[in-house]
């Protein structure tokens, strides 16, 4: 507790919002004030700006990414980018798995796999998304459900792959609904995933992986949900639409304020 100088991991996942114009203005509006941050500042934005905003990010020193990918490096899949293409395009990093893939477009955790693997085959960094739904918690089943995703996402990477990915424990009650978990609730989780990678991976593995909390993190909550031992970082979608909010949410928990 209290180890508010780590250094973390903070994503902001814009979803879809934002043209191009505005990702490049909010881009250079954050860059100056994230500066002096120890956290390192990741950026998930929608694939249309990728290209345009990759000088940017680069010369501030933001990590940036994408949300979602296909498993295959082309074909006839139309709608779909490939990971090839986002690096292409600039992106370091993808979010994959996250609820409102799994929820509204029907991701299972076996495609969410393969593009875990494609991931890292093209060098890009996985952000693997999991949590429980609201129901699954209040039946007592939160545990089973977050290690059969860990298992089932995670099938077939290697240890060691698995530095090379991250976890992101979100769970569905706590997504946009202004009701992050309690501190000590994020913690429980996170230690229980990284109990679940150090009986799979091993010790060693179990403290490079990074686990980020997401689920209604806000300038007011992101200190004492940072403070919390096994929370490496922060995957924050709303609060991060706004260049004040999200700047407090990268700079409260390292005390630069
Ligand atoms: C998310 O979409 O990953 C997320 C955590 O959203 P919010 O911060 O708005 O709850």
């Amino acid at each position: 507790m209290n180890d508010v100088k780590k250094a973390l991991t903070v994503i902001a996942n814009w979803k879809m919002h934002r043209t191009i114009s505005e990702a490049k203005k909010y881009v250079t509006d954050l860059a100056p004030l994230i500066q002096g941050s120890l956290s390192q500042v990741y950026l998930a934005a929608p694939f249309t700006m990728l290209s345009e905003i990759a000088p940017l990010c680069r010369a501030s020193n933001i990590v940036l990414g994408a949300q979602n990918m296909n498993d295959h490096d082309e074909g006839a899949f139309t709608g779909e980018i490939s990971g090839k293409m986002l690096k292409d395009a600039g992106a370091d990093f993808v979010i994959l798995g996250h609820s409102e893939r799994r929820t509204l477009f029907h991701e299972s955790n076996d495609f969410v796999n393969r593009k875990v693997k494609k991931a890292i085959d093209v060098g890009l960094v996985p952000v693997v998304c999991i949590g429980e739904t609201a129901a699954e918690r209040d039946s007592g089943n939160t545990a089973n459900v977050l290690s059969y995703q860990l298992r089932y996402s995670l099938a077939g990477v290697n240890s060691e792959q698995i530095g090379r990915i991250m976890i992101a424990y979100e769970p569905l009650w706590a997504i946009g609904t202004q009701q992050a978990a309690m501190p000590a609730v994020a913690q429980e989780m996170h230690l229980f995933c990284r109990r679940y990678i150090e009986d799979q991976y091993g010790k060693y593995a179990a403290e490079k992986v990074s686990i980020l909390y997401g689920g209604s993190v806000k300038p007011d909550n992101a200190k004492v949900l940072s403070e919390q031992k096994d929370v490496d970082g922060l995957l924050v979608g709303g609060a991060s639409l706004s260049v004040e909010s999200f700047e407090k949410i990268v700079n409260f928990p390292n005390g630069i304020l």
